[in-house]
């Protein structure tokens, strides 16, 4: 491990600069090849599409005409056979010295920030929505920096070891992968999340079984053929895209299964928990699966009336309209102090106003601020929260509303304010770029932040903005289980590995705080050796 380990450097991206020439060139790439053919890949065998895997296709969000890839799709007996091989694969790759499993995620770490740089951005671009920026801090940074950072933290995990009570015994611990396969199932929405779920894991000597989102098969199928060029032996993971059900179906109900490593909805989160559950009951499993998840939120920025007006709006646009709010630390509802309210909305309009959404998958877009959502289940979710908005005469939509999917599924960003401050638009997930606000009195600065947390059934991200210390300390304190990753004058996004460990409780998941040491010891079964000499 590098011991001046850094967070990786982010490129910029100016306009006609080398990396803007190089990251077109990879666009272009994506953009003639008239759609992909992403197999599935058990025991390191692409498998293509045929009578019994129906194909799906994927589309460009910000212009839903473009195929980008057909995706082959799992049947039951590719299941089957992802399972068996990931039991076979683990008896060696357990055996492999962990230093040989960190090189290949430090060697992945390096292709990834030289020779696929610009394809992952491209793919991530192109398949997911983003702009450079947002692609770059997601499919670069933070997959670089989980991998490297996960070797660090293995490193440590690995060497702390029982005391060796005296002369003549050794006390050891043996850091043993889990007994059978994990099951990963990952978002569309971070390239990294998705290498994390993965590689997390399998960097500990488990083998996985995975099954990525297709809404970013083209960024995870390029991460996948990147862990194999890295080294990584076949069936260690198994690349399973393809129906959720049907898969989770086979996984769970594998006695085999001992983790899931989950991002994605609670309500998908719950079911899977709760199906463990009465499996469990049933003598399914030999283990106790470790279950790993990290779901919804509906994310606080509590602005008080000491706070930077300047600072704080834009904090606030960036928290919840950047990457159209499809984050899950996202900035959801917004709690503005009445006195400082005319001017924080007034700069927050402002600058709402040079945003226009863009297709970010060509040139002219590739530095909008926001692009599309990701899909027209999404678009179709937030028009009708839109349109329930504006017949609801408890809510008022002070900003946007409006959208548009004739070429792509685009939302312009949307500022609703309700003096309810009990309204389910303020503790309801929406997953897209829509802000609830609600203006409070200065005297209620208190019992505000107790209906925060009241009506917090997520417990993900939030931020105080203040320059009153009294005022922090009152809302770090009252809101303690509100967020697992609170922010004081900051916006509640943007997580960066080592620095904010990330993850939430309550209705958020198991808060197993991923880029941190923590996540590598739920993939790890400790076994305590003590031998008398
Ligand atoms: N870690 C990211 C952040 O802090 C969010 C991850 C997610 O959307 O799940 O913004």
């Amino acid at each position: 491990t590098p011991s001046s380990l850094k967070n990786e450097t982010n490129l910029t991206f100016m306009k006609n600069s080398k990396e803007w020439d190089l990251l077109r060139a990879s666009l272009t790439k994506f953009n003639d090849n008239t759609s992909l053919q992403i197999p599935l890949v058990i025991n390191g065998e692409k498998i293509y599409s045929d009578e019994t895997r129906p194909t799906l296709s994927h589309f460009n969000p910000a212009k839903h005409s473009q195929e980008l890839a057909t995706v082959t799709q799992a049947n039951p007996i590719d299941v089957t056979n992802a399972i068996k091989t990931s039991m076979s694969a683990k008896k060696d790759w357990l055996k492999t010295p962990w230093v040989d499993r960190a090189s290949i995620f430090l060697k992945a770490a390096e292709l990834i920030s030289t020779k696929y740089r610009y394809d992952l951005l491209a793919a991530t671009i192109l398949g997911q929505g983003k702009n450079i920026f947002q692609a770059e801090i997601d499919s670069i940074a933070e997959l670089n920096d989980f991998y490297r950072y996960n070797v660090k933290y293995a490193k440590e995990l690995y060497s702390t070891q029982p005391i060796e009570t005296s002369s003549g015994v050794w006390n050891r611990a043996e850091y043993r992968p889990l007994e059978g396969f994990v099951y990963a199932v990952t978002p569309f929405n971070f390239t990294a999340i998705a290498g994390n779920l993965v590689g997390a894991p399998a960097l500990m000597g488990n083998t996985v079984v995975w099954k990525p989102s297709p809404h970013s098969i083209l960024s995870n199928y390029l991460l996948y053929e990147i862990l194999e060029e890295a080294g990584l032996p076949k069936g260690v993971v198994n690349f399973l895209p393809g129906d959720a059900e049907l898969i989770t179906n086979e996984v769970i109900n594998d006695e085999n299964f001992s983790a899931l490593h989950f991002t994605g909805s609670t309500s998908v989160f719950k079911n899977l928990f709760s199906t463990i559950g009465q499996n469990i009951n049933k003598d399914v499993y030999k283990d106790f699966p470790r279950i790993v998840g990290e779901t919804g939120g509906k994310n606080f920025h509590l602005i008080h009336k000491s706070a930077s007006v300047v600072h704080s709006s834009l904090s606030t646009l960036r928290g919840a309209f950047e990457y159209q709010g499809q984050k899950c630390s996202a900035t959801s509802r917004l709690y503005l102090s009445e006195s400082i309210s005319n001017q924080f909305l007034k700069n927050l309009t402002e600058n709402l106003n040079t945003i226009v959404p863009h297709n970010c998958s060509i040139s002219e877009g590739l530095n909008s601020f926001m692009g599309p959502v990701i899909h027209k289940q999404s678009y179709e979710k937030l028009v009708s929260k839109i349109e329930q908005a504006k017949e609801d005469p408890d809510l008022e939509i002070i900003y946007g509303g409006k959208y548009d999917s004739k070429d792509g599924f685009f939302i312009q960003p949307t500022i609703i304010e309700s003096n309810k401050i009990d309204h389910p638009y303020f503790s309801e997930e929406f997953f897209g770029p829509i802000l609830v606000v609600y203006k409070y009195k200065d005297k209620d600065y208190e019992k505000v932040i107790n209906i925060i947390d009241k009506t917090s059934k997520y417990g993900l991200t939030g931020s105080i903005f203040s320059k009153d210390r009294e005022a922090i300390r009152t809302a770090e304190e009252k809101l303690r289980y509100s967020a697992g990753n609170f922010y004081i004058n900051d916006k509640c996004t943007g997580a960066v590995v080592g620095q904010q460990w990330f993850g939430g409780s309550r209705m958020s998941g198991t808060n197993d705080k991923s880029g941190s040491a923590n996540i590598l010891s739920r993939f790890v079964s400790v076994r305590n050796v003590k031998e008398n000499f």
